[in-house]
C-alpha cells in the first residue's frame, strides 16, 4: 500500500481509472480510543461492519480487544489475526459444527441464542461445557434507528422467562443482549431497550451477569448526522445502573458502524453525465450497496485542484455494471458543473461499504491507498493520538 497525504492529492497525482479505496488508520484509532476510554463497560467490535485484518489490529492496539463475530469465517479471521482476542459469537442461529469448531478449536466461550433449540445445539456442540457465557437475544424496537434489526432475531421480553431460566441452568454467566437497529438517532433507543431487559429479568427471576446493548451507535451521514456519542454512553450507564442485576455484572456493547465508518472512503471517476445522473465507476455491487438498497446518503465531495464555484445540485449515480438496479438515487449534492473525468470522494464507507463488495460483471478490483488527511466528517475530533494531527473539521455534508 502506498501512502499519500490527501484524497485530492492522490486523485490529482494518479488520475486512477479504477475506483480507489482510501484507508485512514488514524481515524479508526481515534474511534477505538474513544470507545475504550469512554464507554462505561467493554466494547466488542462487530467484525461484519468491516472484516479487514489491518483494521482489527488497529482497534486492538487502541484497546478494543474483544470482537463480536457472526460466522465461522469471522471467528477464524480474528482468532488467527489476534490469538489473544476474546470472541463473542453473537449470531443467534448457528450450525452445530460451527459452534463445535468455535468452542474447541478457537476458544470461543461466549454465544448468543434466542430459542430453546439453539440452547440445545450449544449444549450438544460443546459436550455440555460449564464455562460458557450465554446471552439471550431480546427483540427490541428499531423505531429510533435508520436501519431496522427488529424482525429476524430475538425473543420478546414477555416470552423470554422460560428461555432465560433454562439458559441460567446451563450457563456459567447469563447475559441479555439486543440490537436497537443500526444508526440509532437518539440514546432513547437504548433506554427503551433496557426497559425491555428489565421486564424480562423481573419476569424470569434470574440472576443476570451481562447486559450487552449491542451495536447501533451512529456515524455522520448527510441528514443523519450524529455529533457526540457521550450522551449515548451516559444514558446507557444510567439505565444499566438501575437494572436488577448481579452486583458483579458487566456492561458490554458491540459497535460496528461507529468504529469503522471513518476508516475508509472511496475515490470514483465520473464516466458520463446524463442530466442529473452521473455514471461512476463503483456502485451497488461495489462499496455502495447501502446507497442503492436502503437509500443510504453517503457524503460526497468533488476532488478538483481548483474548487468549483458552481452551486450544488442533487445528483443520482449509476454504477459501472450493466444492471438497471445498479442505481443510487441520492440526491448526492455536487457542483452543477461536474463532468466526465472528474473525481468524487464518497465518505464513510468503512462500515458496510468496503465489506459488501462483489466482483460482479468484472468490476470491484481497485487499489487501496493509505491517506493521512481527515475523513469527510468525524465524531472523534477531540480525541488526541500520540502523533498530534490537525484538529478535525466537520465538513458541510
Ligand atoms: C451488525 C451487528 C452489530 C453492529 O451494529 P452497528 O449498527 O454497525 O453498530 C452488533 N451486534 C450484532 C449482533 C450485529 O448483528
Amino acid at each position: 500500500m502506498h501512502k499519500h497525504h490527501s484524497a485530492l492529492g492522490l486523485a490529482t497525482a494518479l488520475q486512477p481509472v479504477q475506483p480507489v479505496t482510501l484507508i485512514r488508520p488514524h481515524a479508526a484509532r481515534r474511534a477505538a480510543r474513544f470507545f475504550a476510554e469512554k464507554f462505561p463497560g467493554r466494547s466488542f467490535y462487530a467484525v461484519k461492519a468491516n472484516p479487514s485484518a489491518e483494521l482489527i489490529r488497529l482497534l486492538w492496539e487502541e484497546g478494543v480487544t474483544h470482537y463480536d463475530v457472526a460466522s465461522i469465517v469471522e471467528v477464524r479471521l480474528v482468532a488467527t489475526t489476534l490469538p489473544e482476542a476474546t470472541l463473542a459469537f453473537m449470531n443467534p442461529v448457528k450450525a452445530e459444527e460451527v459452534i463445535r469448531e468455535a468452542y474447541f478449536e478457537h476458544g470461543v466461550r461466549i454465544f448468543s441464542l434466542d430459542s430453546m433449540e439453539e440452547l440445545e445445539k450449544i449444549r450438544r456442540a460443546t459436550d455440555g461445557a460449564e464455562d460458557l457465557s450465554l446471552c439471550v437475544r431480546l427483540r427490541v424496537s428499531s423505531e429510533f434507528s435508520e436501519l431496522s434489526l427488529a424482525s429476524k432475531f430475538g425473543i420478546e421480553a414477555h416470552e423470554a422467562a422460560d428461555l432465560l431460566m433454562a439458559t441460567r441452568q446451563f450457563a456459567d454467566a447469563l447475559g441479555i443482549c439486543f440490537h436497537v437497529g443500526s444508526q440509532a438517532m437518539t440514546p432513547m433507543a437504548y433506554v427503551k431497550a433496557m426497559e425491555q431487559a428489565r421486564a424480562a429479568i423481573v419476569a424470569a427471576g434470574v440472576t443476570v451477569d451481562i447486559i450487552d446493548v449491542g451495536g447501533g451507535f451512529p456515524s455522520c451521514y448527510p441528514g443523519r448526522e450524529a455529533y457526540d456519542l457521550q450522551p449515548y454512553f451516559d444514558a446507557i450507564h444510567r439505565a444499566y445502573e438501575s437494572l436488577p442485576i448481579s452486583y458483579s455484572a458487566e456492561l458490554w456493547c458491540e459497535p460496528g458502524r461507529a468504529l469503522s465508518a471513518e476508516y475508509s472512503s472511496l475515490i470514483v471517476r465520473v464516466e458520463r453525465r446524463r442530466g442529473n445522473e452521473l455514471y461512476i465507476n463503483d456502485g451497488a455491487y461495489g462499496a455502495l450497496f447501502d446507497a442503492a438498497h436502503v437509500d443510504w446518503r453517503f457524503p460526497v465531495q468533488l476532488l478538483r485542484d481548483k474548487a468549483s464555484r458552481a452551486q450544488d445540485l442533487g445528483f443520482s449515480f449509476y454504477g459501472p455494471t450493466c444492471d438497471d438496479s445498479d442505481f443510487m438515487a441520492g440526491p448526492f449534492m455536487l457542483p452543477a458543473d461536474i463532468q466526465p473525468g472528474d473525481y468524487i470522494e464518497i465518505g464513510m464507507l468503512g462500515a458496510y461499504g468496503c465489506a459488501m463488495r462483489t466482483q460482479f460483471n468484472g468490476f470491484g478490483n481497485g487499489a487501496t491507498h493509505v491517506v493521512t488527511d481527515e475523513p469527510m466528517a468525524t465524531l472523534y475530533g477531540d480525541i488526541a493520538l500520540e502523533a498530534e494531527r490537525p484538529a478535525a473539521t466537520v465538513l458541510k455534508l
